[in-house]
């Protein structure tokens, strides 16, 4: 794997810090079933020769059109939301979905429908909680049609079983919309361990620092540049990490073209996941 790898047998004493920094490894040592024990402060010696594994890598998925298709059920939830909340002459026809935030798609949808200069947050807030409902609902009723799309179960399985890296959600779904569909699709949603979402900011561009900080904890630093890879369908997965210089890895399973995400300035871009192995050679790069 190429991973970066201390062997150290002799681990002792207060110094121990000065040697590493101990919640940027995971710890491999006999005695410990985690994979990803973080080891500052701990006060007992190991009585057996300790691997400590740097992590490298935070991976951050989208997931509509990357990981799964609700085939329209979301759209039609966050539909029936507006329309309950202003009537059925409203109409989303034209607007794209893609890329965007819930609370972003929600306030366009709200400017649409003449709500221009009037759409607070509580608003949005309002909406998002009934687009919420009709979520849960609609992927009750099309259970089954939610689809992952070819290779992600494997990447995922290749991903996870690493010790050098945390594999996380940056998505613009709202956070319990988002586990909704993972678990409508039938993806455990304890593999991804942080996450960023639309119910974090609106702003897209925003959610990877919000990911990196929160994966400081596990990576004993705030990881930055190309220790942070973005995996999406648009164009604003492949540029929404801009402002930490974050490696972006496409995939044209959604609405885009591998060259048109190319355009964008993506790292590789690929048809779909279904090389997997190609894919986390591209992340680890
Ligand atoms: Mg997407």
């Amino acid at each position: 794997m190429g991973v970066s790898v201390d062997l150290d047998s002799s681990w002792s004493g207060p110094d121990q810090s000065a040697r590493f920094h101990a919640a940027e490894f995971s710890c491999l040592a006999p005695q410990s079933t985690s994979r990803t024990r973080v080891l500052a402060g701990s006060p007992s010696r190991p009585s057996a020769p300790t691997i400590f594994i740097r992590m490298r890598k935070l991976i951050l998925f989208d997931i509509d059109g990357t990981i799964l298709s609700t085939a329209g059920a979301g759209r039609r939830a966050i539909h029936r939301a507006i329309v309950d909340h202003l009537g059925p002459e409203y109409s989303a026809d034209g607007i794209r979905f893609d890329g965007k935030t819930d609370p972003q798609i929600v306030t366009e949808l709200l400017e649409r429908a003449g709500h221009t200069g009037r759409v607070t947050e509580d608003l949005i807030g309002v909406v998002c909680d009934l687009y919420l409902e009709r979520l849960e609902l609609e992927l009750k009723m099309n259970r089954g049609l939610v689809k992952l799309y070819p290779g992600v179960r494997e990447l995922l399985a290749r991903l996870t079983q690493r010790s050098d890296c945390v594999v996380g959600l940056l998505t613009g779904n709202l956070e319990r919309g988002a586990y909704l569909k993972l678990t409508s699709a039938g993806l455990e949603t304890s593999q991804f361990r942080v996450g960023a979402f639309g119910s974090d900011a609106a702003n897209r561009s925003e959610l990877p620092a919000i990911a990196a900080a929160r994966a400081s904890e596990l990576m004993g630093r705030v990881p930055t540049r190309e220790d942070v890879v973005i995996l999406g369908d648009t164009p604003a997965d492949v540029t929404c990490g801009s402002a930490i210089r974050a490696r972006a890895i496409g995939v044209a399973t959604g609405s885009y073209r591998v060259d048109q995400l190319q355009s964008f300035g993506a790292f590789s871009v690929f048809d779909d996941f279904s090389d997997s192995e190609a894919v986390e050679t591209a992340i680890f790069a």
